[in-house]
C-alpha cells in the first residue's frame, strides 16, 4: 500500500488536479491519497476566522464572497460535462452556505477550527467527483472518522491504526481519497494538526498501516540544501536519513511539517519527496539508509526567544538544571537549544504563550535576560562531530555574523546556531557559499 500526499499547489489549479488524477491512476497497486486544501484557501480561512473572532463581519463576508467566486470558476474548469458542473455547483453552494452560517452565529474558537477544516473537505470532495467523472473508481474516506489527537495534541497512532484496519481489509477500490491536516481532538471536536499538517497526516497513515512508502508530492524537486525562498542557488538532495530529515523539518525546512518524519521513522516507512510539476525529477528519498556528504543542508526556524539564567551561586550545584527544566515542563513549553557556562545557562523556546509565568518562576533562580526575534540556523550533515575542521568551516563562513548561541555534539549530524532574525538571510547565504560552494 502506498500513501500519496499532494500539497496545496499540486491541487491548486483545475489542470493540476486533473494531472494528479492521471498520476495516481498510473501508480500500481492500492493507495491512500491525502490532499491538502487548494493553495491559498487555508490562509483565506485563517483571515476569515480572525476577522470573525474580531467581530469584523464585513471584511469576513467580503473574503467569503471572493473565495466563492474562485471555487465557482475552479469547478467550471475541473468538470467537463454539464451534469458534473451541476454537482460541483451543489458542492460549492453547500460549503459556502456553511461558511455564512458559521459567520452569522456565535463565532468562537471551536467554530474557527471547524471553518479551517473545510479547505481539505472541499478539495477532496471536488477531486473525488473528478475521478467519478473520468470513470476511476475510488472511495472518499473521511479523516474525521479515523484521525485523532489526545489531550496533549499528540496523534493517537494506535487508535488510528485500529480504525483503519477494517477499512483496508474491505477496500474494494484501488484508491481511497482522504483529507490531510484535519482530525478530532479528545473532546471529539474538529481540530487540526497545525499549519502544513497534511504531510503529518500522510506520515501518520503510512505508519499506522505500515505502508510500503509515503510519497509527498509538492512544487519542488525534493529537499534542497538551503531555503530556496531566501537563497538563490540551491540544489536538491538525493538521499537523507530519517534523523537528518527530522532535524531539517523540525528546524524550519518548510517542505515538511515539523513532525512528519517521526511516525514514518518509527515504523521504517521510507518518505519520498517528489515534484508534481516535474514528475521525472528524482526528488529526495528519506530512509534508514545513510549517505555520503559532509554537509547536507541548512534550515532556519524563526520566532525563537532566548532566555539566559545567570546564577553563579547555584549553577553547578546538582539538581539546579532539573529545577530550571521543570519550570518549562510545568508550562508545557519545549526547549530547542541549551548552552551552559559556569555562571549561566541559556535556553531557547519557540512558544511564548506562557513566557511571563515562566520568567516569574525563573527569577527565583537568578538574574534573567531575554532576547527575542531570534532564529535557529540548523546545519545538518553526516557524522559532523567525527570530522575535523567542521566547526572551522562553519565559523569561517560566519566570521562577520554575531552568534548568540551554539549547540554542537548533541547528535552526530547537527550543529545549531542562534542568530538575530535580522541576520538570518545573510547567514543562510554565507553558509551556502562557505559550506556548499554555491
Ligand atoms: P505544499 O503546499 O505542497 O505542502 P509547501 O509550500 O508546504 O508545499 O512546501 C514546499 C515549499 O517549501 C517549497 O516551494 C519551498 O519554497 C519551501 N522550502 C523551504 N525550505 C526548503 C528546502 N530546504 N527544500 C525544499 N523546499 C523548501
Ligand atoms: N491546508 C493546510 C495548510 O495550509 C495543511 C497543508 O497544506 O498541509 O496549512
Ligand atoms: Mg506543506
Amino acid at each position: 500500500m502506498l500513501v500519496v500526499k499532494f500539497g496545496g499547489t499540486s491541487v491548486g489549479k483545475p489542470e493540476r488536479m486533473k494531472k494528479i488524477a492521471t498520476l495516481v491512476t498510473s501508480m500500481p497497486g492500492k493507495k491512500i491519497v491525502v490532499l491538502s486544501a487548494l493553495s491559498g484557501t487555508t490562509n483565506t480561512l485563517v483571515r476569515i476566522g480572525e476577522n470573525l473572532l474580531a467581530q469584523q463581519h464585513t471584511a469576513a463576508n467580503n473574503e467569503i464572497a471572493e473565495l466563492e467566486k474562485h471555487y465557482l470558476q475552479f469547478i467550471k474548469e475541473l468538470y467537463s460535462s454539464e451534469s458534473y458542473k451541476a454537482i460541483g455547483e451543489e458542492i460549492v453552494s453547500r460549503y459556502f452556505s456553511l461558511f455564512r452560517l458559521l459567520a452569522a452565529g456565535k463565532f468562537d474558537d471551536r467554530s474557527y477550527r471547524e471553518l479551517l477544516a473545510q479547505g481539505e473537505l472541499i478539495s477532496t470532495e471536488l477531486f473525488y467527483h473528478h475521478l467519478q467523472e473520468i470513470k476511476i473508481s475510488s472511495r472518499l474516506l473521511p479523516a474525521l472518522h479515523f484521525m485523532s489527537i489526545d489531550e496533549n495534541q499528540e496523534p493517537e497512532l494506535e487508535k488510528i491504526s485500529e480504525r483503519l484496519k477494517p477499512i483496508l481489509e474491505t477496500m474494494s477500490n484501488d484508491i481511497l481519497v482522504t483529507q490531510g491536516y484535519i482530525c478530532r481532538n479528545h473532546h471529539n471536536e474538529i481540530d487540526n494538526l497545525k499549519r502544513g499538517g497534511s504531510d503529518y497526516t500522510a506520515s501518520l497513515i503510512g505508519a499506522a498501516i505500515r505502508a510500503k512508502e509515503i510519497q509527498i508530492w509538492t512544487d519542488i524537486d525534493g529537499m534542497h540544501n538551503n531555503d530556496p525562498r531566501i537563497v538563490k542557488k540551491t540544489m536538491p538532495i538525493a538521499e537523507l536519513t530519517f534523523d537528518e530529515a527530522s532535524e531539517l523539518a523540525y528546524f524550519g525546512a518548510k517542505i515538511l511539517h515539523p513532525s512528519t518524519i517521526v511516525p514514518a521513522q518509527k515504523y521504517h516507512v521510507p518518505v519520498i519527496l517528489k515534484n508534481t510539476m516535474d514528475e521525472k525529477a528524482l526528488g529526495t528519498v528519506i530512509s534508514d539508509k545513510g549517505s555520503r556528504g559532509q554537509f547536507k543542508a541548512v534550515a532556519a526556524k524563526d520566532g525563537i526567544t532566548a532566555i539566559k539564567i545567570k546564577s553563579s551561586r547555584m549553577l553547578l550545584a546538582y539538581g539546579f538544571l532539573r529545577r530550571v527544566f521543570e519550570v518549562f515542563e510545568r508550562y508545557k513549553t519545549p526547549i530547542d537549544m541549551i548552552s551552559t557556562s559556569e555562571v549561566a545557562v541559556s535556553v531557547t523556546i519557540d512558544d511564548n504563550k506562557n513566557l511571563s509565568k515562566i520568567l516569574e518562576e525563573l527569577q527565583l533562580f537568578g538574574t534573567i535576560e531575554i532576547d527575542d526575534n531570534q532564529t535557529i540556523i540548523c546545519i545538518v550533515g553526516n557524522m559532523l562531530s567525527e570530522k575535523e575542521g567542521v566547526l572551522k568551516d562553519v565559523f569561517q563562513s560566519l566570521a562577520n555574523i554575531p552568534i548568540r548561541m551554539v549547540s554542537y555534539g548533541g547528535s552526530p549530524n547537527n550543529i545549531s546556531i542562534l542568530v538575530s532574525t535580522s541576520q538570518k538571510d545573510k547567514t543562510l547565504n554565507l553558509l551556502n557559499e562557505g559550506l556548499f560552494n554555491l
